[in-house]
C-alpha cells in the first residue's frame, strides 16, 4: 500500500498521539515531523499515563541537564566524592558500547530505569550518537557535556572495575544498611556480568541505588523485561504500558528520530524503491559465521519461511505462464544483509521465472557492507537507515540472536516472523516462526530469586514476562 497515497492530515498525528512533545525547531530535525507520512498510524496508543510521564521527565531535564544550576552542584559532589544531604537531581549516565541495534535497545531500557527512578538521562555520544539522532527531549541537550569529569574511565569500566556495583557489594565497600553512599556507581550490565552484579534487579539493592545521585551504566542488553519483576516498579509499569508488549514501541519512537542525513538516506531510498509498491517485505538476514558466506542453508531457509507462510509468491518453474497482466501487483522486498548473495538470487528466481499469483516481485538491498565495521561514520548512518526502512514495510522477516531486527520489529509495530538458529549448516524445520509480541529479547537475563536468595526460572513468574522465540533463556515482554 502506498503509504504517501494517503495523506494524513490529522494534527494529532504528526506527533504520534501526542508521545512527542511540539516546540520543536522542524528544520533541526526533519524525521521528528515527517514521519508519520512514511508510517502508518499505530493501532498501539500511548496511555495518557505513559503521555503525562514523558511530560514530567522533559520538565525535569529541562530543570537538571546539562550547564543547569542542579547539574553544576551534582557536579561538584561528583567530584568530591561525598554525598551530603539529598541532591535536587539524581543522574543517570549512559555509557556508549557495542553495535547500533544492541545500543538502541540498552539505551531505551536505560531511559525506561531512568523514568522509574526520577532520574535525569545523560547520554555518551561515542563516536556517532550526536550524528545519528536528534535531540529527543526540548530545549536541554541528552549529551553528556565532554568535560565530564571521569568520561576518561568509560573505556575502562568493566567486570573487574572497582568502582563496579558488583564488586563494591563483594568487597564490602556498601552494604544494604551502608549510611554514606558513593557520589558515583558503575553499573555493569554486559552480557558477561556476575552474580553481584545482577543484585541490581533485586527490590532491596535498588533502595540502595536510589540513594546514589550518580549511577554510570554499561549495557549491550534489553533489560526492561527484568525491570517487570522487580516489585516496587510492578504498579508504575502497568499504568505506563497498560498494553505490555509495547515498551519498545513506544519508548524507541519517543527517542529515536533519525538525524537529517540519515532521513535523507531513508527517505530517498523510500521513494525510489518502495512507495510504488502494492505491498513490502522486508527480511533481516544475519548470519552469526566468521566466515562470509552466502550459505546455501539459509538461502534455503529463507524460502522456505517466505513461501511457507506466503510472505513471497511461489514461482513456476516450468514457464507456463506466459502472459502477464497489464498492471500486474507489485510486490517490493526489502533485503538487508551484510551479504548481497541472498537478494541476488531471490532478484535471479523472479526474473527468471513467473509468479503464480501474477504478481511482480521487487528485491532491493540497499547496502552490503561485507562484515561489521565500528568507526566508521557512514557504515552505521546506513545501518541506522536500514533497520527504519525495515520498520517502514508491511511484513517482517527477522534473524534469531540480532538486536539489529529487534530495532526494526518494535518501531515498526510488527510481530515478525523470527528465522531459527541455524545449527549444523542445516535450514531449521520448521524454518521459522511467528514472534508472540514486537518486544525485543533480553539476552542475558538474571535467574535468581531475589525474596528466596536462590535460584529461579524468571521466564515462568509472571505470565507477562516470558522466554524468547528466538533464544531460550532469554526473557520478553509479551
Ligand atoms: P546484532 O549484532 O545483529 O544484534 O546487531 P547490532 O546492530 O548490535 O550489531 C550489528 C552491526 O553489524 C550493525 O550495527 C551494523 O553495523 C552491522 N550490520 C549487521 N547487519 C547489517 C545489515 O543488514 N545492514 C547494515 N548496513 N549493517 C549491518
Amino acid at each position: 500500500e502506498n503509504v504517501l497515497s494517503q495523506p494524513n492530515n490529522k494534527p494529532n498525528d504528526k506527533l504520534l498521539g501526542g508521545l512527542l512533545a511540539a516546540g520543536f525547531d522542524e528544520a533541526s530535525c526533519t524525521s521528528r515531523y515527517q514521519s508519520s507520512l512514511y508510517r502508518k498510524t499505530s493501532i498501539h496508543k500511548p496511555s495518557s499515563y505513559l503521555i503525562s510521564r514523558l511530560r514530567k521527565y522533559e520538565d525535569l531535564h529541562k530543570r537538571c541537564g546539562p550547564s543547569t544550576e542542579s547539574y553544576n552542584r551534582a557536579l561538584q559532589q561528583l567530584k568530591s566524592g561525598q554525598t551530603i544531604g539529598s541532591p535536587d537531581c539524581n543522574y543517570l549516565v549512559w555509557i556508549s558500547f557495542s553495535g547500533l541495534g544492541n545500543r538502541m535497545l540498552a539505551l531505551a531500557s536505560t531511559f525506561l530505569y531512568a523514568l522509574l527512578t526520577n532520574r535525569v538521562l545523560l547520554v555518551d555520544r561515542g563516536k556517532d550518537m550526536a550524528d545519528l539522532f536528534c535531540e529527543p527531549f526540548p530545549e536541554k541537550s541528552w549529551l553528556l557535556p565532554m568535560d565530564f569529569p571521569i568520561i576518561d574511565q568509560f573505556e575502562t569500566f568493566d567486570q573487574k572495575s572497582s568502582h563496579s556495583y558488583g564488586n563494591m557489594l563483594k568487597n564490602n565497600v556498601i552494604n544494604a544498611s551502608t549510611e554514606s553512599v558513593p557520589s558515583f556507581i558503575y553499573l555493569h550490565l554486559v552480557h558477561d556480568y556476575d552474580d553481584h552484579d545482577k543484585l541490581f534487579f533485586c527490590h532491596e539493592d535498588q533502595s540502595l541505588l536510589a540513594k546514589v545521585p550518580w549511577l554510570i551504566i554499561k549495557t549491550n542488553n534489553y533489560f526492561v523485561p527484568s525491570l517487570f519483576l522487580i516489585t516496587p516498579f510492578e504498579q508504575e509499569l502497568s499504568k505506563l504500558f497498560p498494553e505490555k508488549g509495547t515498551v519498545f514501541h513506544h519508548l524507541g519512537r519517543y527517542l529515536f528520530h533519525p538525524s537529517n542525513h540519515v532521513w535523507g538516506l531513508i527517505t530517498r531510498y523510500y521513494h525510489t524503491y518502495l512507495a510504488k509498491a502494492d505491498e513490502s517485505i522486508g527480511i533481516q538476514i544475519r548470519v552469526f559465521d566468521s566466515r562470509p558466506g552466502p550459505f546455501k542453508h539459509v538461502m534455503d531457509q529463507v524460502l522456505a519461511c517466505t513461501l511457507k507462510e506466503k510472505l513471497l509468491p511461489e514461482v513456476d518453474m516450468q514457464d507456463s505462464v506466459v502472459t502477464i497482466s497489464e498492471n500486474p501487483k507489485l510486490k517490493a522486498v526489502l533485503v538487508t544483509s551484510l551479504n548481497s548473495g541472498y537478494s541476488e538470487n531471490l532478484k535471479n528466481m523472479y526474473w527468471e521465472h513467473p509468479t503464480l499469483t501474477g504478481e511482480v516481485v521487487g528485491i532491493y538491498q540497499p547496502s552490503d557492507e561485507g562484515y561489521q565495521q565500528m568507526e566508521k561514520q557512514m557504515h552505521n548512518r546506513k545501518a541506522w537507515a536500514e533497520m527504519y526502512l525495515l520498520s517502514l514495510t508491511d511484513a517482517l522477516v527477522t534473524s534469531s540472536w540480532s538486536t539489529f531486527g529487534y530495532v526494526a520489529q518494535g518501531l515498526g509495530g510488527l510481530k515478525p516472523w523470527i528465522l531459527y538458529k541455524p545449527e549444523n549448516e542445516t535450514a531449521p524445520d520448521p524454518p521459522c516462526r511467528r514472534a508472540m509480541s514486537m518486544e525485543p529479547c533480553f539476552h542475558a537475563p538474571p535467574f535468581y530469586d531475589c525474596k528466596a536468595k536462590k535460584g529461579t526460572d524468571t521466564g515462568t513468574i509472571v505470565p507477562h514476562v516470558r522466554h524468547c522465540e528466538d533464544m531460550s533463556w532469554g526473557l520478553k515482554v509479551v
